[in-house]
């Protein structure tokens, strides 16, 4: 039997935070309105653990939604963030630390010459698809269903993430005339996206892309997809643009374009390489970084871009990725995981898929395979809400929505995967 957990203390926060915030949160992914009940209200983390102000102690899977790759309250990332905070928050003015993680960015990504820090995967997405409207003076953009580019207007369009699961993937309040410039197309769909360019080739700025999907839950790229995203906008002069805010730094050190040896013209990072802190960044083939301001004409700030604390966080974060080992291990973790649910599913009857790749897995409730939006969403949220709730009762935090990424990190041991696969059965099989 799982014990009820004690919640009353978040109870109260969420009442009270509802009165000030939106939704009492301030994103919507931490709000738990898909799968009932109230958030949880963290009061600290330390490795894979992470601790409610009632007391309950979790293994996150959550992992701030990707950037803490190595475990919470990583002892290395708060020493380089408490020695430059030592001599300030933020200048104004550049720093040689902006240099040394721009560097580290440039000889990490295959494709990356150039590269611009800014501070949200948000900010990264946007700036992006404006420097290659800017460098092609061509309007239209192509994403796909499914796939989560940030809460910029342009890429709020059949957009993944919260937004699906809340159900506005078309959020209000994004013109007719801005939406109308964004394509979407079903993601692993070479045949459409062959179609589209044959059509419509010379008006397409840019194809984004997550190189693996992780915010409709986790979808791989099928064989053929991505170089086609690659031969197409080629063809016709457009630019190739993968968002890695989550594979970066993730699926390899030089992300899922190393991993799949796919080399694109922009790419997007963020999470992991802000070390928990708020960092984006944008790069490049130098001809088309080269077009940012003020080297160029498209113009792209900000007041906190590069700040030191991030930057120092990030530099931390890299040099602990760069360990010989790591991801092979991260691999071996996420295998084990993956492994042990497909296990579970099989040894139930169940017919649920397990998508899966490196660290990264999702487990859907749908008996179909899992491979572009139309798929994921044939899935029984109503019975993964309880699922959801069955495993935070039992001490697992996963994120609190079908269409999300679990998240394997360094610090998670063997036992923590273990014990996930074992309260996975238990759950599973109180909800037969
Ligand atoms: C999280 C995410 C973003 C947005 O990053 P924020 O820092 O939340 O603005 C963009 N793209 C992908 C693939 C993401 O997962």
């Amino acid at each position: 039997m799982s014990m009820a957990r004690k919640t009353d203390v978040s109870q109260r926060l969420f009442e009270e935070a509802s009165r000030y915030i939106p939704g009492g949160v301030n994103s919507p992914v931490r709000s738990f309105r898909s799968v009932g009940g109230g958030p949880v209200f963290a009061d600290r983390a330390e490795g894979a653990y992470l601790w409610d102000v009632d007391g309950n102690r979790y293994v996150d899977f959550i992992s701030s939604w990707g950037p803490m790759i190595l475990g919470h309250a990583n002892p290395e990332i708060l020493e380089a963030i408490g020695m430059t905070m030592g001599r300030g928050t933020s200048y104004g003015v550049s720093t040689e630390l902006e240099i040394r993680l721009a560097r580290e960015i440039c000889e990490a990504v295959p494709s990356i010459e150039m590269v611009r820090l800014v501070s949200s995967g948000t900010e990264a997405t946007m700036s992006a698809l404006r420097l290659a409207r800017g460098f092609t003076g061509r309007s239209k953009i192509v994403k796909f269903a499914g796939c989560y580019h940030g809460h910029s207007d342009a890429l709020l369009v059949k957009a993944g993430s919260g937004a699906l699961t809340l159900g506005v993937p078309d959020s209000p309040g994004v013109t007719p005339g801005t939406a109308a410039d964004t394509i979407n197309l079903p993601y692993n769909d070479v045949k459409s996206v062959r179609d589209l360019f044959a059509q419509s080739g010379s008006e397409i700025a840019a194809v984004i892309v997550e190189p693996v999907a992780g915010n409709m839950g986790v979808v791989l790229p099928e064989e053929g997809f991505l170089q086609c995203l690659r031969d197409e906008t080629s063809k016709h002069g457009a630019l190739l643009i993968f968002d890695e805010v989550i594979t970066g730094f993730r699926m390899s050190y030089g992300g899922a374009q190393e991993y799949y040896g796919i080399t694109p013209d922009l790419t997007c990072l963020g999470k992991i390489i802000g070390g928990g802190l708020p960092v984006g960044a944008y790069g490049g083939r130098r001809d088309v970084m080269q077009q940012v301001s003020p080297s160029g004409p498209v113009y792209q700030a900000g007041t906190l871009s590069g700040n030191p604390l991030a930057v120092s966080a990030g530099l931390a974060m890299l040099r602990a990725l760069r360990r010989p080992g790591v991801y092979d291990e991260l691999r071996k973790k996420g295998e084990l995981l993956a492994s042990g649910l497909r296990r579970v599913v099989d040894e139930l009857g169940l017919p649920f898929a397990v998508n899966h790749i490196g660290s990264v897995c999702t487990l859907f409730f749908t008996s179909e395979r899992v491979r572009d939006f139309d798929t994921a969403v044939k899935s029984n949220t109503k019975l993964f809400s309880r699922f959801f709730t069955g495993m935070l009762d039992e001490g697992f935090l996963l994120p609190p929505s079908q269409f999300e990424t679990w998240f394997v990190s360094l610090a998670h041991k063997q036992e923590d995967i273990e014990a996930a696969v074992q309260a996975t059965k238990r759950v599973l099989q109180r909800l037969n």
